[in-house]
């Protein structure tokens, strides 16, 4: 069978013949293994409802901030994409229209991971095999939606031919958790569990924090306004969300600065916090002080700690207060985790019951610091490359930096971070060919044997996330 032009057989493979033969080989063994994604953002209401998706842009141009930012890079306003202003403002809301001016500006993803999943979903999902540009734009809008409307591609039929075996979704603890409770409830099969994401209980930078934590204290039944009940809330909150299957925490701070005060300290830190009136630099402390609570909590629960750092959210100060949070505006910044986790690692670096998962964006840490102190601790594992490194070159580049000390069992495996649920199983494809390609060049080298290489390509493909996440 002839493959589509837009999605060669053997992309990312290694241009050499004998390299690209291994990497072939290994890649035959992993390519149809079942996605285990234990980190993303997909809602959960699509699987809850199983109703149809309702249009091209929809679903593969709204949900994916990736895309958004190229084209506001380029000049595209948000509202052209029909992104919701926040003061209710007309945007354009004709879905053809905007599809059309993502297809006029195709080409600016060219090298980019984005093209690759894109591609990868128009040839595999939709079974369209011509260059998506200005001419064929309405051909795919008229495709795609055609193929939403038919049975085949609701939302649970599209996770069953993935071939999904867990999937989780994020969720704040202000969340009802409404639609895993009714999937808990359903006949249905497919894996949807929550994860615990505290950030809006935890930052005091957080818009509306005070009244969140009011809330919090409402949906846990506890009183949140002294700091011994708010972490009773979290307890709370916690035993709810693992009821929905979570398994896992998550925090995306700023840094990955963590502390260890005393309770006198973290109350009057607390008070402060509600009030409004910590200083930038006591809410970080405060943050700091919650990682170093929310591990003591994963000790006692059990419940895996992924800390996100490194992204300064919301950079662009108008498009924050025209559009919002999430509009493609975060951009990594340097990030220091030696002396930040010290704090936590002291009291429960060598704690066995406890599992964190470090993030990165700023590379420079890999080598440097987090593959030797993943390397080290046993309770630290590094997660894969993420968001602006979750690309071809990003994850070569975190295998040649990370396994000279940490090996690959201290790695957790892919995982996908999306919303963009139908590019799940392309995420995954490039993982599964770079860690492919990677292995192929230590079989080269004999520095392992084919057989070591292709249970390791296993192994990176599905296990380890499992291991991480204590799936
Ligand atoms: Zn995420």
């Amino acid at each position: 069978m002839k493959a589509p032009s837009i999605n060669a057989p053997d992309r990312l493979f290694p241009a050499d013949p004998g390299l690209r033969e291994i990497a072939r080989s290994l890649y035959a063994q992993v390519r149809s293994l079942p996605i285990v994604s234990p980190h993303g953002h997909t809602d959960p209401s699509w699987f809850a409802l199983n109703e149809p998706f309702p249009d091209a842009v929809d679903l593969l141009i709204k949900p994916d901030h990736y895309i958004f930012r190229m084209l506001y890079s380029r000049g595209v306003p948000l509202e052209q994409l029909g992104i919701a202003r926040k003061d209710g403002a007309a945007v354009e809301s004709d879905s053809r229209k905007i599809w059309k001016t993502f297809a006029a500006h195709y080409h600016l993803f060219a090298g980019t991971p984005s093209r690759i999943w894109m591609n990868h979903v128009f040839a595999d999902v939709f079974g369209l095999d011509v260059p998506l540009n200005e001419d064929s734009a309405d051909d795919y809008f008229d495709h795609i939606n055609e193929c939403l409307a038919r049975p085949e591609f609701l939302p649970r039929a599209l996770f069953e031919r993935f071939n999904i075996e867990v999937i989780a979704t994020t969720e704040s603890p202000l969340d009802s958790l409404e639609w895993h409770q009714r999937l808990g409830e359903d006949d249905w099969n497919g894996r949807v569990i929550t994860t615990y994401r505290p950030d809006p209980v935890v930052d005091p930078e957080f818009e509306g924090f005070a009244e969140n934590v009011d809330r919090f204290g409402e949906l846990a039944g506890e009183d949140t306004s002294n700091w011994k009940g708010y972490l009773a809330a979290h307890r709370e909150r916690r035993a709810f969300f693992r009821s929905m299957g979570a398994t896992a925490t998550d925090h995306g701070h700023p840094t990955a600065a963590t502390a260890d005060l005393e309770p006198a300290e973290c109350e009057a830190l607390f008070q402060k916090a509600l009030r409004g009136a910590c200083s930038p630099a006591e809410a970080d402390t405060f943050r700091a002080q919650m990682l170093t609570e929310m591990a003591a909590m994963s000790v006692e629960d059990g419940m895996v700690m992924q800390i996100h750092a490194g992204s300064f959210r919301n950079h662009n100060r108008d498009l924050f207060e025209q559009f919002g949070r999430d509009m493609g505006a975060d951009i990594p910044r340097r990030t220091e985790y030696v002396q930040a986790l010290k704090p936590l690692l002291d009291r429960f670096g060598n704690e066995p019951r406890l599992d964190i998962i470090l993030f990165t964006l700023d590379e420079t840490s890999y080598s440097r610091e987090l593959a030797p102190l993943a390397g080290h601790y046993p309770c630290l594992t590094l997660g894969p490359p993420w968001w602006f490194h979750d690309s071809p070159e990003g994850m070569m580049r975190y295998r040649e930096q990370v396994t000279e000390t940490a090996g690959f069992y201290n790695t957790a495996g892919f995982n996908d971070d999306t919303r963009a649920f139908l590019s799940i199983p392309a995420r995954h494809d490039v993982a599964r060919r770079v860690d492919c390609a990677f292995l192929a060049r230590c079989v080269a080298d004999h520095r392992m044997s084919h057989e070591e290489a292709t249970t390791l390509a296993i192994d990176l493909a599905g296990q380890l996330a499992r291991n991480a996440y204590r799936l």
